[in-house]
């Protein structure tokens, strides 16, 4: 037991409102979870779990049926309450059974992986796969509550943390220079969660995640620029099938990002050399090999077969400032491609 701070979401439990379902996954079961149970207990409310297998395998259609099913069982109503401890996975998974059962039961999310806490908890996305098929049902909800403590992130492996730091990079290029500044200044002090670092860089990144999600929740504009990074990043993640962290794929498409800006005119070349640098001091990348063009073309553009006349991507202009580019020549995002294959390739 890690005993963290758990009183601080008091205000959300209530007796009446009388049994909380958590939703886990099996390593945080052994983790997180007696603390957790406990603490709800002393509450005097009821408590149950629902374990599922960690991993992506555990986010699916099926999985959701088994927890309706254990939802009815126990006769949950619609004062009861899904509680969602884990990373973006259970998030997502929760996240989803949430809205739909009873037509939508009380919710509280506690992101206890970085990447969650500083990304995917925020913004009311929830999404299971169908077939192969990532994120292919889901809704827009919103939690009651969500509970983030950095104390969790103790039980992460260390790449767990470099992980979710690049999409911190994403933020703090998208809109905020200093929260950049902040993690060129202060990296090692972030990498081992030193207490009034860490929490400042998780709660710097929610504010730059809710304030872009709240002026457009539904996705409709200006949210698309949170996908800086990603466009060639999904594009070598699914290409080699997810054989290699998030993190890593993203950090190559936001240095695939800067090296189209760069021949197009938009961006220096020393600040292309800034973002690398810290990129490179927070995880190696060197070992991820990549794919053919065709196969990272044809993640970009979904089906090859299909006539597309441009790729809008988000683009930097310096650190702090992004834009969206609809780009007709993919020849440049090739290029971009092989100068990214080739630098990692250096290193
Ligand atoms: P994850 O939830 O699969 O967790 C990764 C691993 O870390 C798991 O094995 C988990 O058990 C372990 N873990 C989590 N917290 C831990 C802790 N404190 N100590 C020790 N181990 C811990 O990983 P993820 O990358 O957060 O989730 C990926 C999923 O998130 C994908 O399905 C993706 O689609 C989704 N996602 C959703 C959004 C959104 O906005 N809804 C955004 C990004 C990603």
């Amino acid at each position: 037991m890690i005993s963290v701070k758990l009183q601080d979401i008091d205000g959300y439990i209530n007796a009446e409102q009388s049994t909380y379902v958590i939703i886990t996954d099996m390593n945080l079961e052994r983790l997180h979870l007696d603390e957790l149970t406990s603490y709800l207990k002393g509450k005097n409310v009821s408590v149950l779990c629902y374990v599922v297998q960690a991993g992506e395998s555990g986010k699916n259609l099926e999985v959701v049926k088994d927890i309706y099913s254990f939802l009815c069982e126990h006769r949950v109503d619609r004062r009861d309450c899904i509680v969602a401890l884990g990373g973006g996975m259970i998030g997502d998974l929760a996240g989803f059974v949430s809205p739909t059962f009873l037509r939508g039961i009380r919710l509280i999310h506690i992101p206890i992986l970085l990447l969650a806490q500083i990304d995917s908890s925020v913004g009311g996305k929830t999404a299971v796969n169908l077939l192969s098929l990532k994120n292919m049902v889901g809704a827009f909800y919103s939690p009651e509550c969500v509970y983030i403590n950095y104390r969790f992130l103790k039980t992460l492996p260390r790449v767990e943390i470099c992980n979710g730091l690049i999409e911190s990079v994403v933020h703090a290029i998208i809109a905020d220079p200093e929260l950049f500044c902040y993690m060129e200044q202060n990296l090692k002090d972030i990498l081992e969660l030193t207490e009034g670092k860490i929490d400042e860089l998780i709660w710097r990144n929610c504010s730059v995640k809710a304030s872009v999600v709240q002026s457009d929740e539904k996705e409709k504009g200006i949210r698309a620029i949170l996908n800086f990074g990603h466009t060639m990043g999904h594009a070598i993640e699914g290409s080699c099938n997810y054989e290699y962290k998030h993190g890593q794929c993203v950090a190559l498409g936001i240095l695939g990002a800067c090296f189209i800006s760069e021949e197009l005119g938009f961006m220096k070349e020393e600040t292309t050399k800034r973002i690398k640098n810290l990129l490179m001091a927070i995880a190696p990348f060197a070992d991820v090999r990549g794919q053919s063009w065709e196969q990272i073309y044809q993640f970009m553009v979904y089906d090859k077969k299909i006539k597309v006349e441009c790729i809008r991507y988000v683009l930097p202009k310096e650190i702090g400032t992004v834009f969206i580019h609809e780009i007709q020549d993919f020849s440049v995002i090739k290029r971009a491609y092989f100068r990214v294959l080739q630098e990692m390739a250096r290193e």
